[in-house]
Formats: structure tokens, C-alpha cells, sequence
């Protein structure tokens, strides 16, 4: 081989290393985009675990502060035997009364309605409550009624 053709065949095989050496750059660098790829893919998937993980601690949270409330309220609360009503004491002070029977069925506080003459209604599941001294007293005016109309 003459000398030319000798510096010709290694500039062709330096050329043809470049070329492979590009190629291997090339598969490193697709490499490279393909572990970012992934690791951004991981990283949404952290995002929305890390979101759905958020979204239940809030539910959790507010659970617990409705229990709290809820435990609360069923340590304030005081039964009356005298109208089968519920009064709500806070601090000392008497509030109410409420009904008996919603909170029994749902645990839910809702006032009655009346004058505090001893005869309430309630406007949730519509039973009515009254106290003896309310029967007593109703029991006094039929009779008298009845008296006053037999006479
Ligand atoms: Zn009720």
C-alpha cells in the first residue's frame, strides 16, 4: 500500500469512529431524555399520590373536629325526664330545650319550638313534647270544661 492510500484508509477509519462515537453520544444522550422522561413521570405520580394523600387528611381532619363538636355536645347535653327533652348546658348556663328524638336517630341538636310554657314541637321530625305540669294543667281545664258544660 502506498503511503497515500495508507493515510487515506486511517482518515477513513478515523471518520468512521467519529461517526460510531456521535452514534454512542447519540444513544447517551436518548438515554439520558428517557431516564428524565421517567423521572418526571415518577414525579407526577408522586404529586398525585402526595395530593390524594392531602385530600384525605382534610376529610380526616374535619371528621375529627365534627366528632370533637359531636362529643361536645353529647357532654353538654342533660336529659329531662320531665318532657323527655334535652337542655344544652354551657358554662353554667341552661339552653334549649331541644328534641330528644332527632338527636337519639342522627345526633342532631335541634331546638324546639314553644313559649317555655312546658309544651314544645319540633320542627324536625314534628313530635310534640310537654312537661306533668303542662298535663296537670290541661287536665284542669278539660275538667273544668267538662264541669261547665254537664252543668
Ligand atoms: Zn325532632
Amino acid at each position: 500500500m502506498d503511503p497515500i492510500s495508507a493515510l487515506s484508509a486511517i482518515q477513513g477509519a478515523l471518520d468512521l469512529t467519529k461517526t460510531a462515537l456521535s452514534g454512542i453520544k447519540s444513544i447517551r444522550d436518548t438515554n439520558a431524555a428517557l431516564k428524565t422522561l421517567e423521572l418526571r413521570q415518577d414525579m407526577l405520580d408522586l404529586k398525585e399520590q402526595l395530593l390524594a394523600a392531602r385530600e384525605a387528611t382534610t376529610d380526616l381532619i374535619q371528621e375529627n373536629l365534627d366528632l370533637r363538636s359531636q362529643l361536645q355536645a353529647a357532654n353538654e347535653l342533660e336529659h329531662d325526664e320531665n318532657g323527655n327533652i334535652l337542655w344544652r348546658v354551657i358554662e353554667g348556663c341552661k339552653r334549649g330545650p331541644y328534641c330528644s328524638t332527632c338527636y337519639g336517630a342522627d345526633s342532631k341538636i335541634i331546638s324546639l319550638s314553644g313559649d317555655d310554657d312546658g309544651s314544645w314541637f319540633c320542627p324536625g321530625c314534628k313530635n310534640h313534647y310537654h312537661t306533668k305540669e303542662w298535663r296537670a294543667e290541661q287536665t284542669q281545664k278539660h275538667r273544668r270544661l267538662a264541669d261547665r258544660f254537664s252543668r
